[in-house]
Parts: structure tokens; sequence; C-alpha cells
């Protein structure tokens, strides 16, 4: 079946129109229409060859919500008019430990990322949310819950579970003091959870402009990383640092913000190596952790948390003519707080 997309042709191009072909639904698939996808900054270094070689041609997306049109006969989890979504992969080996332990995102066979991956054939290129319709295995599908729009529910199937997930494992909530660096797709994203969590947020940001909107969000109080007084002032101060950032900062400054035995969590994912004084550890033993997606069990649990507390993310619904302006603008920082395509446009 051909589907209508949005595509780059090579490393660094412009996204244009093309037809992309989705396979014939297997006994375990359902066919989604998709009504939008939100663009993350990762299908910005994709597309750019900015994390090494990628496949071209490249439909990106990985934060896909629509409706199920169609499902295989041996599908028991989606019925035809359900919302539904996908996140960062399709598919996963499902007999590695992590895999076998429900951490899926994490497997160490071969996992088919929803773009710029192969399927389990390790040779059928994959295509992304950039596009009119999505055929995927029922396991790796989300329900989506009725209250939640699907144009705010899209941002949540990877910028919400990558904070999520790293609050949940570090126990953010009451009593927690949690900084998020960066108010971004991601960062908002972070704001809003650990807010709903119950605990207290501090926003971290190198945009003085941000300030009224993280307090908006749910942030109780906003830091300007370039204010040395600030800084200096709020040490020692966090349990929970998570870092969304897509390009190297100094650490070491953030590091000082921890708590005795505070973790900073890295998720943004600029490429080059960190430099870290091992003191801005050792001095408080405090850890340095990294964290990818969710699982897709962890990710449903996010969508439900969400729907309960009533909110998607905070979004400016874009035509697919604005694609390539939207991505300069996400590279900018001027994003408020994430882009969403609605796919009728593609
Ligand atoms: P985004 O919307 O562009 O947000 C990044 C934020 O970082 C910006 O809003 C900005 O916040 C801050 N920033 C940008 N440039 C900066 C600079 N030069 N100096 C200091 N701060 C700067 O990106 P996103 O979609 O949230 O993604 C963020 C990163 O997470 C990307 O690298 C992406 O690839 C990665 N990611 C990782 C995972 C994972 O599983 N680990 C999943 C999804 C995305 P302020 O203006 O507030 O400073
Ligand atoms: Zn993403
Ligand atoms: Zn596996």
């Amino acid at each position: 079946m051909l589907t209508k997309a949005y595509a780059a042709a090579s490393a660094g191009a412009q996204l244009e129109p093309i037809e992309i072909e989705r396979r014939e639904l297997r006994p375990h698939d359902v066919l989604i229409d998709i009504k939008y996808a939100g663009v993350c900054h990762s299908d910005i270094h994709q597309a750019r060859e900015e994390w090494g070689k990628a496949i071209f041609p490249m439909v990106p997306g990985h934060e896909i919500t629509g409706v199920v049109s169609a499902v295989g006969p041996a599908v028991t989890k989606f019925s035809v008019g359900d919302q539904a979504g996908v996140g960062v992969f399709v598919d996963t080996c499902r007999t590695c430990d992590h895999c076998t332990q429900g951490f899926e995102q994490y497997c160490t066979g071969h996992a088919s990322s929803t773009y710029n991956g192969t399927e389990a054939d390790k040779v059928t290129p994959t295509q992304g949310g950039y596009s009119r319709a999505i055929v995927v295995d029922e396991n790796y599908a989300l329900h989506i819950p009725e209250n939640l729009g699907l144009d705010i529910a899209a941002p949540l199937l990877c910028a919400g579970i990558t904070v999520y997930s790293p609050l949940r494992e570090w126990k953010a909530g009451k009593g927690k003091s949690v900084g998020v660096i960066g108010l971004g797709g991601l960062g908002h994203m972070a704001v809003k959870i650990a807010h709903a969590m119950g605990a207290d947020v501090t926003l971290i940001s190198h945009s003085a402009n941000k300030k009224e909107d993280a307090l908006r969000l749910g942030a109780q109080h906003f830091l300007l990383s370039s204010d040395k007084d600030q800084m200096k002032a709020a040490k020692d101060s966090l349990d929970i640092i998570i870092n969304t950032v897509s390009v190297n900062l100094d650490l070491n400054h953030y590091l000082s913000l921890l708590k005795l035995d505070g973790t900073l969590v890295l998720v943004g994912l600029p490429i080059e190596p960190l430099s870290l004084r091992t003191f801005s550890l050792t001095g408080s033993r405090r850890r340095l952790a990294g964290s990818q997606v969710g699982s897709i069990a962890e990710t449903q649990e996010m969508l439900d948390f969400c729907a309960e507390h009533g909110f998607g993310a905070d979004i400016e619904v874009i035509d697919a003519a604005e694609i390539n302006t939207a991505w300069e603008r996400v590279v900018n920082s001027d994003v408020k707080y994430r882009f969403v395509i609605d796919a009728s446009t593609l």
C-alpha cells in the first residue's frame, strides 16, 4: 500500500514530499491512519547524520498518533476505530534478557527503530511518522486514552516517556527536588510530569525569556544558567537533575547543584565526548546516569498518568509545508514547546 510522506533524500537535505510503501498486514499487525506526528530534535540529529551514518530516503517521526483503520486476523489488543500511538521503536528481538525482563528499549538483539532502522528481516528500511499511515505489530503500539487529544498526545510518545522513565526510576515525587535543564520538547514535559508527581521543580535554562513559561508549566523555581550568583546560591539543593539539552554543557556546573547522593540523568544526545572533573562527583557521592525512552508498558503507564492528570504537550500545530522552517526553529530553541504536524496536510 502506498502512502504520502515527507522525506530527506540525503543527509542535510530539505524534507520533500514522497510516496512510500507500507507492508500488507501480517496476523498481528494494525494499520494506523496517522493524524499527528511530533517533531523531535532526534529527527534532526538523524536526518543531518549528527549521530553517524543514516539510511536515506528517510521519513522521520517517532511521535505518532492516529486511529486504527484495519487489524490483522490475530490481533487482540486493538479494534478498528481505537485511538493508537507509536513511539521510538516498532519491534525488538523479544528474546534477549532485556526484552524478556520488559526493558525492550534496551534490547541487545535487533531492535527496529521507527525510522532510520530496519525491520526484523534486518534488510527492509523502516519509515516514520511524517506520513499518512503506518503498519505496526500490535505489541509495539500504544492506546491513547480517549480524553487526550491526538494532537497534544503525540509528543508524549517520545518526549513524554523519555523524561517519565528516569523520573520514575530515580523516584521523583513529594519531598524530592527535581531540576530540569532545558525548556524544549523534553524539558517542558519533564516540568509538567515532575510537578504532577508532586516534586518541587527547578527549571535551569540558558534563555532568560522562558521564566514565565517555566513557572506556568509547573516549576517552582527558575535558574538562568549564565547567572553565576543564582547558580551558586542553588548549590547542593537538588535530588535529581534531568539534562534534556541537545548540545554539550559544562556538566561540572550542574553537578554542583546536586545534594549528597543526588543523580544527574543525561537524556539529551549530543555526540561529542563529555569533559568531567572527578571531584564534581566524589565531593557529595553524586551519580551521573543516562536513560533512553521507556518500555512499551511504561509508555502506556505514562499515557494513562498524563490522561489522569489531564495534560498533554504544549504544541504548535503545523502544516507539512512548514516542516523545514520548524526544524530551523527547533535548532534555535524557538519552539513552544513541540511542533506537531497535521498529517492531513502531507
Ligand atoms: P529541543 O526541543 O530542541 O530542546 C532542547 C533545549 O536545550 C532547548 O529548548 C534549550 O532550552 C536547550 N538548548 C539548546 N541549545 C542550547 C545551547 N546551545 N546551550 C544551552 N542550552 C541549549 O529538543 P528535544 O526534542 O527536547 O530533544 C532534546 C535532546 O534529547 C536531543 O538531543 C534529542 O536527540 C534527545 N532525545 C533523547 C532521547 C532519549 O531517549 N535519551 C529521546 C528523545 C530525545 P533552554 O532555551 O531552556 O536553555
Ligand atoms: Zn524523539
Ligand atoms: Zn531484545
